[in-house]
Parts: structure tokens; sequence; C-alpha cells
């Protein structure tokens, strides 16, 4: 995290006609775990005029068994705001929290015994318009995807409050999702409606459902869970900073959302315990 935010990073800005050096420490990172890791490259409009090319980085842990089921992909954008003249936006909170989240559980379950496919993705031009997010799920190209767990922004504060939103569909593994925060002091909050969790947040601008990566997905019927822990005061400022991350909160997460995760890619689902 302390790299991804740092000055030489600048700020993780999109659209380079090469990976950025972000994409390249994620990349090292998640080979340590013996993911088959790969960048795609994609194009995508913004503004009226301008087109630029994106890099998203995908990572599979492969299902090794003769009968695999479709499998679950977890992404969270590595791109952020670049800089402004001298300034450079870290991006701590949005998302440098979601990926190392992100790389943390590709360590703890890739010596696992999986029965789907687990498909890491950092994904980039997320701040421009979800395109590195829209561009994976247009490559999947109509393959059957179990579920996608999107991080984005998971650094609890003062509040320490979590916060999902999850498809309708998605409804029977409430108590799945639920059951993994039980063992910890993190208030866990679980909707499944967006126009609901904005008025519990009393954030009624928000469009909770278009927010973030997950909505390309949404879009494709694929069910989604959206993990984030709401709004930040820093959201898109300079002040966003690897000093203001509460690190044993973010390590509480990050190990929940590996139960949940592990739960879904093994054979005793605690769907029944
Ligand atoms: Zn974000």
């Amino acid at each position: 995290m302390l790299i991804l935010t740092s000055p030489e990073f600048e700020g993780r800005p999109s659209g380079g006609a090469t990976p950025h050096r972000s994409a390249y420490y994620i990349t090292r990172q998640l080979q340590k775990y013996n993911l088959d890791v790969q960048f795609q490259q994609f194009e995508f409009e913004f503004g009226f005029f301008d087109s630029a090319t994106g890099h998203n980085v995908v990572a599979t842990q492969y299902c090794k068994r003769i009968q695999c089921k479709p499998p679950i992909v977890i992404t969270a954008h590595y791109d952020h705001l670049g800089k402004r003249g001298s300034r450079y936006f870290p991006g701590a909170n949005d998302n440098a929290s979601g990926v190392v989240v992100m790389i943390d559980i590709a360590k703890q379950l890739h010596n696992e015994d999986i029965n789907r496919d687990i498909i890491y993705v950092a994904t980039d031009a997320e701040e421009k318009g979800l395109h590195g997010a829209k561009a994976f799920v247009k490559k999947l190209a109509g393959r059957e995807v179990y579920m996608n767990i999107n991080l984005d922004m998971l650094d609890l504060q003062k509040k320490n409050k979590l916060y999902a939103l999850a498809s309708r569909s998605l409804q029977p593994l409430k108590s799945d999702i639920t059951t993994t925060f039980n063992a910890t002091p993190i208030k866990f909050r679980l909707y499944f409606s967006a126009k609901i969790m904005a008025r519990r947040l009393n954030a009624p601008q928000i469009d909770w459902l278009r927010a973030s990566d997950h909505y390309p997905f949404h879009r494709a019927n694929i069910p989604f869970i959206y993990f984030g822990a709401g709004l930040d005061k820093n959201h898109h400022s300079v002040k966003d900073t690897f000093d203001e991350i509460n690190f044993e909160k973010l390590t509480q997460v990050s190990n929940a959302i590996t139960k949940f995760v592990r739960s879904q890619t093994s054979d005793n689902a605690s769907a029944t315990n």
C-alpha cells in the first residue's frame, strides 16, 4: 500500500499507451502466488472526442479438478486521479485499500483446492467511467460467471462500519455473507437495494448500484456483491493518504472477505452450518 500510494506512482493515472508502473507492481505481487497473470489491453472513450488505452491486470487461480463450477471474479480498481500540477492524489482508500485486500485474498487462498476458478481483476480506468470492468465483462463474451465480488474503498475509519450491496438473486446467501463478520468487531451491513442503502447511509445523492465496477457485471446479469466502507471525507482529495488507513481494521476486513470467498469456492460451503 505504501508503494501504491507513493509519489513515484503519481496517483496511478489511467490512459497511458503502456501499462502504468502500478500495474506491473500488482502483477509481480500476484505472480508470487502462482497465478496466471495477464494484461488485458482495451480502448476507451472519454469526453466527446478523446480515446485512450487502459490495462487491466487479470490473474487466475485455476480449479484443478475434472469438474469445475463457473468462476468467481474479484475486482478492485487500481487507477486513481493521477496528479494536478505538482500535487498527486495518493488514493489510499480509493482504491489501494481494495487492491491490497484483493492481493491478500489471493495470498490466503492460493494453495487451496478450489472447485471453481478464481479470477482476480485489478481494473483500470474506473474513475473515468468503469471502463476496465466494462472491457472485462465484454471479453467474457457470455461465459457463465458465478458472481462478482467488487472491492472499492475498504478503510473502515472511525465508524468501524463495512457495507455491502448485493444482487437480489444472492439473497439465499445472506447468512453465508453475514456470518463471516460475526466473529469480528466490524459492524457489517448488507443491502439488496441501492435505494435503501443510500437512505441508511444518509447519502441520497449516491447511486451505489452504478458507483463502481460491479455495475457492468450487474448489467450482464452476473450476480455481484460490492464491499465498501461508505462515504469518506477525503474522497478524491489529496488527503486520501496512507497515514489515514487503519491497517488493523483492514486486516479484519480482508480476513472476513477471504472467509466468504473460501465458503464459495470449497465443497464444505457454510450454507449448511
Ligand atoms: Zn473508487
